[in-house]
């Protein structure tokens, strides 16, 4: 197993973030919303380092590519809370075409949302083809198939307190 981000390292940027987030959310009632299941553990710790109140939801979307459904995107919003009136922080593990974070900003709104902002753990450079600028970025990487700290493969790897690459590139 390559380590391509360390545990620490991943430390010292959630902490950097969550500072960031402290300054930007002050004194609104927002809610932070991680995407399933990718986002478990960033939202945990990035959570926990929050000094202001706030609510939690989750949000699922699965992006079945390839055959005859290739590029849809299915949303399960079952889990959220009521979103009415209220700031979001959009929460994922990583940014590559940028279609799941740029259609769940879009899904929040329409669902009363005040404001969406946007934080992705990891952003694959050179991949976005649906422009969408997230408003917080942990690491650009390059673009290879990365596991661990919640990402997984075929839902394994996800509890690895660090960003790894296995050591036969599945991509
Ligand atoms: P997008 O919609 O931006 O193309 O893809 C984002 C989603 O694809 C992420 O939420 C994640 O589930 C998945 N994904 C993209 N690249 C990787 C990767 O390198 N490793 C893992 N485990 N998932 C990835
Ligand atoms: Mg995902």
């Amino acid at each position: 197993m390559d380590v391509l981000i360390p545990e620490a390292e991943i430390r010292r940027r959630v902490d950097a973030i969550a500072a960031e987030v402290n300054r930007d959310f002050a004194g609104r009632p927002f809610t932070v919303i991680g995407i399933l299941t990718g986002s478990l553990v960033f939202l945990a710790d990035l959570i926990r380092l929050i000094e202001h109140p706030h609510q939690i939801g989750l949000i699922q979307a699965s992006s079945y590519r390839g055959g005859t459904t290739s590029g849809t995107l299915v949303v399960n919003d079952g889990l959220l809370p009521d979103i009415k009136g209220r700031h979001v922080l959009l929460l994922d593990d990583i940014l590559d075409t940028g279609q799941t974070l740029s259609r769940l900003v879009e899904h929040l709104l329409h669902k009363g949302a005040v404001s969406v902002k946007t934080c992705v753990l990891l952003r694959k450079i050179g991949r976005q083809t649906i422009p969408c600028e997230p408003d917080y970025t942990g690491f650009s990487i390059p673009n290879k198939f990365v596991i661990g700290y919640g990402l997984d493969f075929a839902d394994d790897y996800r509890h690895l307190p660090f960003i790894g690459v296995l050591p036969d590139d599945p991509k």
